[in-house]
């Protein structure tokens, strides 16, 4: 039998297939560019070519980091671009209970604990937490949502404006088969070292609330942005402790994409809102970007054309495994 940590785990086991269940998870701080459109596209020629599910979740939980409107726009865009999910959006503001309730879990297996140390003294010892504030635990009984997630209770207790970081020395090494980057191996306490969960403004980690709804959402596969590789063993870490069987989805992280300074795409880099006058022509971009060589002939195709051809030729081992691959701003995003 597998278990958590090992590389098969998770596997799909060949005679006895688990549904196929996908997720795009955007964060609300700004509208899609033309690299959250191939990591969009990725993960649902992913889910279709396997007749699986796709859902869409709204990432957001750090409201000082939203756009106003962002959400909607995004919604707007996959829909422009043919991109359906299936079921409703699903929205992590909506879910504060879940992460609440996973952190009284994890607070009753006596892992979580109050830290005061400033991100400059981590910074300063290389980005490794020295594990200085370990005996300041927390309870469950302790933990509480913040009157608007933002700012403490007024009867704060004893954690309230500290982070809270959970120990990573046991069950920290971490083996998971990349589905484009292959074999993984990663111990967490060595890498980083306990890692925060709660932030000192009270708001739930991305770690956490990315955890927590890929199990309960029973997510299968993920494939996502190459920036997040380095997140997925503190994401495996985490479901291994919360849910019962633990069963972390397979991931597969595509290159990250960055323009021709070498700069991952991103808002803080101007990148482009991706438009939507030309949607099938920006789909066609992002197929060549992923290595599908998707034939001239549907260049000024329409979305749905260039979908159907996507799905049917879907070929994940055509994604590279680089690290980093640029994209040529100059054409439509
Ligand atoms: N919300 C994250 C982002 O926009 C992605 C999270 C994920 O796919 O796990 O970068
Ligand atoms: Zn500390």
């Amino acid at each position: 039998m597998p278990k958590p940590g090992d590389a098969e785990f998770g596997d799909t086991e060949p005679g006895n297939p688990s549904p196929y269940i996908g997720r795009f998870a955007p964060s609300p701080t700004g509208p899609l560019h033309a690299g959250s459109l191939v990591a969009a596209l990725a993960s649902y020629l992913d889910a279709r070519a396997a007749h699986g599910q796709w859902l869409l979740r709204i990432e957001d939980i750090d409201p000082p980091r939203e756009i106003p409107g962002a959400s909607d726009l995004i919604l707007t865009q996959l829909d422009a671009h043919g991109l359906h999910w299936d079921g409703t959006a699903c929205y992590q503001s909506q879910r504060l209970e879940y992460y609440l309730s996973a952190l009284k879990n994890l607070a009753a297996q006596n892992l979580l604990f109050a830290c005061t140390c400033t991100r400059e003294r981590v910074r300063a010892n290389a980005g490794q937490y020295d594990g200085s504030c370990r005996a300041h635990l927390i309870q469950a009984k302790d933990i509480s949502i913040a009157a608007d997630n933002a700012t403490p209770p007024n009867n704060a207790a004893a954690h309230t404006s500290t982070s809270t970081r959970i120990r990573t020395d046991a069950h920290s090494l971490i083996a998971f088969d990349d589905l484009i980057k292959g074999p993984q191996r990663v111990d967490l306490h060595t890498a980083g070292g306990d890692f925060i969960v709660r932030r000192r403004d009270q708001l739930f980690a991305y770690q956490l609330a990315v955890a927590v709804d890929d199990a309960e959402q029973n997510i299968s596969h993920v494939l996502r942005g190459g920036d997040l590789l380095d997140s997925t063993p503190r994401q495996i870490f985490l479901i291994n402790l919360l849910d019962s069987p633990a069963t972390p989805p397979r991931y597969g992280h595509i290159p990250m994409m960055v323009n021709q300074d070498d700069q991952k795409l991103s808002k803080q880099h101007h990148a482009p809102s991706l438009e939507l006058g030309a949607p099938g022509e920006n789909l066609y971009h992002a197929l060549e970007w992923l290595n599908q060589s998707p034939p001239q002939a549907l260049l000024g195709a329409n979305p749905d054309e260039v979908l159907d051809w996507a799905i049917n030729h879907w070929d994940r081992g055509q994604v590279t495994s680089v690290e980093r691959k640029p994209y040529d701003l100059d054409k439509p995003s």
